[in-house]
């Protein structure tokens, strides 16, 4: 058994192990916060406070409205009733019934102002609520689409694992432990191939005993730049190398 390829094939499933769990970890953060849908929906809510605001208004003023004509019709009854003979009673009537009518007159002004207001508040609410559904629609289709992926990555794991353990089963605990320190300080990166007589990692060049040394199957050579495992691939397995 080849020590190096071992671990060269250990490191390969290694990364592949932590890169579907930190892409599983990725999509649960991506479907629990939702940060476009949550903003989405407090648009919409402060587009509908509003709305129903100045619905409000106008229901008032044409409450007001109502309110002023049934006065001025009072008023306007008192005075051409005939049952009024006093000048002076008769005379306040009429000052009421032109404060009334100029009243109404601008009562109706507001409320032609307070319906342009209203519509133009409801039709920002739609806008936000159709934006809102647009968001729900291609939220439903991004998030089936990363649930299936994550029931994908997550079924390639008992495989990895599986190979994993058997690698393992087969090294050393020191090498293993040596592998382990080394993979955690060099950011994954622990077993580098030789490629063109130097270190892939760190491009140094290597001594042709070293070369010969690494190619020893129970030899652990490490690179004397960067302190990398070095791992001279088979010339049998070197058609799959650096090409993806
Ligand atoms: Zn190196």
């Amino acid at each position: 058994m080849n020590k190096t390829f071992s671990l060269y094939r250990l490191q390969l499933l290694d990364t592949q192990r932590i890169q579907r769990l930190k892409r599983i970890r990725f999509i649960d953060q991506t479907i629990a916060s939702d940060k476009a849908l949550m903003k989405a929906r407090r648009i919409v809510e402060k587009a509908a406070r509003e709305h129903a605001q100045s619905e409000s208004a106008v229901n008032e003023i044409q409450r007001k409205v109502e309110e002023k004509t049934l006065k001025l019709k009072l008023t306007q009854s008192k005075l051409f009733g005939g049952k009024i003979s006093n000048t002076k009673e008769l005379q306040d009537l009429q000052a009421e019934s032109e404060a009334l009518t100029r009243n109404i007159k601008k009562l109706e002004e507001e409320h032609f102002q307070a319906l342009e207001i209203a519509e133009k508040t409801q039709a920002i609410l739609k806008r936000a609520e159709s934006n809102l559904q647009s968001i729900i629609d291609e939220k439903a289709t991004e998030n089936s689409l990363l649930l299936g992926e994550r029931e994908k990555l997550l079924g390639q794991l008992p495989k990895i694992n599986s190979q994993r353990e058997a690698l393992r089963a087969q090294l050393d605990p020191s090498t293993l432990e040596e592998y382990s320190k080394l993979f955690k300080n060099k950011a994954g990166l622990a077993v580098v191939e030789i490629v063109d007589d130097a270190c892939k990692a760190c491009g140094v060049e290597l001594s042709p005993s070293e070369i010969q040394q690494a190619a020893r199957p129970e030899v652990l050579l490490k690179c004397k730049s960067c302190g990398r495992i070095l791992y001279k691939p088979d010339i049998s397995s070197k058609k799959t190398d650096n090409q993806s």
